[in-house]
């Protein structure tokens, strides 16, 4: 562990924040302050969330603080939307800049805004045209129904005979249409009747996919994968599985729609997760970090062949494209890319790996896994359902109490994914901070 590490004074001194706490199943009571905003979010918000009991007020780079004035490193980086670090000045000069000018036209209206966001977005990432949403979610939707589309007036799929394939224990958000994809019954039982023409194969299994697509080639639109299955616990395929994928769709001409919605924009240690096996997607979907956390903004990029079956009035959004979105993802993807953090990711990524690999075996991390700065740690204890509380959680608890703030994922993983900006000094820190929380825990 040593071999990963500054020295204990060095860290002690830099970490006098860390407070130290050692009663480990016992929750530590929260102050007034945060439980009052607490019991306000209890009583007038709808119960969807169980969030960790931290009240933020304030986030710069790597740190957020809480009302109190605590400081944590942010290790979920908002589900990997905040990977250019909390308010960077560069987005957060485009967003107030632009929001003096202009914020919304609708497209009814043409904008000077949207024309060169297309033309950036379509030239960096390789793509005839581009589609620009708001939430995740919208994207995988908006990527679907433009596989439906070319299906019927490309493919020749009958009318209404379409169907879409997707990875088992998918995550793509919420809407009727995502839980219908869904395998974890938290997120669907209760909400049917459910979307028709979907089905999933494993995750991961080349021959399941081909098997799949040789019974029903002539009526497949598309398979629908992340790259990297980030809410299922980051789980990791073997080397070229992407590329395997995109072989073998086109093999059935079937469209391979990546959901990069969370693996994208240098999270994995490359600009894209598909990129690690050299694979382009027919359909690509971006989300979450297209803004740096500043705003949603989502993304759907194709070919002319594709994008093009839509006509005017079949899809859209108020918001989509909006000048402010423009502006702040241009900033955002211009961030990524001359400040290195995808190339940063990946160091940084190796040196969080080898650090917690250091802790599997004397504590309670049974396993690492990860790409890039999406990771996860594995905790030994039986798996358990949304919202239980078992030895992660604990874990979770007193990283928090020691500074860092991230959260468990079906009850025994928890994702480790900083902003991308985070240094070495810093890597060094939070692996102090894990070593110590996971010893107090046991
Ligand atoms: N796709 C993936 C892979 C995700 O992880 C998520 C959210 O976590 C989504 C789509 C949905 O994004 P949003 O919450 O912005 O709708």
């Amino acid at each position: 562990m040593m071999l990963f590490r500054r020295s204990a004074q060095k860290v002690a001194a830099r970490s006098s924040g860390i407070r130290t706490f050692s009663a480990a199943v016992q929750e530590p009571p929260v102050s007034d302050a945060s439980q009052a905003y607490i019991d306000l979010e209890d009583k007038y918000g709808a119960h969807n969330y169980h969030p960790l009991p931290v009240v933020l007020t304030k986030g710069v780079g790597t740190k957020v603080w809480d009302v109190d004035g605590n400081e944590y490193f942010d290790f979920l980086s908002a589900y990997s939307a905040v990977n250019q670090g909390h308010c960077h000045p560069k987005i957060i000069n485009a967003l107030v800049e632009q929001a003096h000018k202009m914020t919304l036209t609708s497209r009814a209206f043409h904008n000077d805004c949207l024309g060169h966001y297309v033309e950036f977005m379509t030239s960096y990432f390789g793509y005839d045209r581009i589609l620009p949403m708001n939430t995740g979610v919208e994207g995988g939707e908006t990527a679907i129904k433009l596989a439906r589309r070319w299906a019927y007036d490309v493919k020749g799929v009958p009318k209404d005979q379409a169907r879409v394939i997707f990875a088992g224990n998918n995550f793509w958000g919420r809407t009727l249409a995502a839980i219908s994809s869904s395998s974890d019954p938290t997120a669907f039982k209760g909400f049917g009747p459910y979307m028709p023409g979907f089905s999933s194969v494993k995750y991961n299994d080349l021959e399941a996919l081909e098997a799949e697509f040789k019974k029903d080639a002539d009526n497949i639109a598309a398979f629908m994968v992340e790259p990297i299955q980030g809410e299922a616990g980051v789980v990791v395929p073997v080397d070229g599985y992407m590329s395997e994928v995109k072989r073998l769709c086109e093999k059935y001409n079937v469209l391979l729609i990546a959901d990069e919605v969370q693996t994208g924009l240098g999270r994995t240690g490359h600009r894209l997760a598909v990129d690690y096996d050299n694979c382009q997607p027919d359909i690509l979907v971006l989300g979450k970090a297209l803004s740096g956390g500043v705003l949603p903004v989502s993304a759907v990029l194709a070919s002319n062949e594709v994008m093009l079956t839509l006509k005017p009035g079949e899809h859209g959004s108020t918001y989509g494209g909006n000048p402010l979105a423009c502006k702040v993802a241009t900033a955002a993807i211009e961030v990524l890319r001359d400040e290195k953090l995808a190339e940063n990711s990946a160091v940084r990524g190796e040196q969080l790996r080898a650090g917690l690999n250091s802790l599997t075996g004397s504590t309670c991390i049974e396993s690492v896994r990860g790409r890039g700065l999406l990771n996860a740690i594995v905790i030994d204890q039986p798996k358990m359902g949304y919202g239980d509380h078992g030895k992660a959680w604990d874990v979770c608890i007193q990283m928090k109490e020691n500074g860092l703030l991230a959260k468990p994922t079906h009850g025994n993983i928890i994702r480790f994914a900083p902003p991308l900006t985070i240094t070495e000094l810093e890597i060094d820190d939070c692996l102090d901070i894990i070593e110590k929380s996971v010893k107090q825990v046991g």
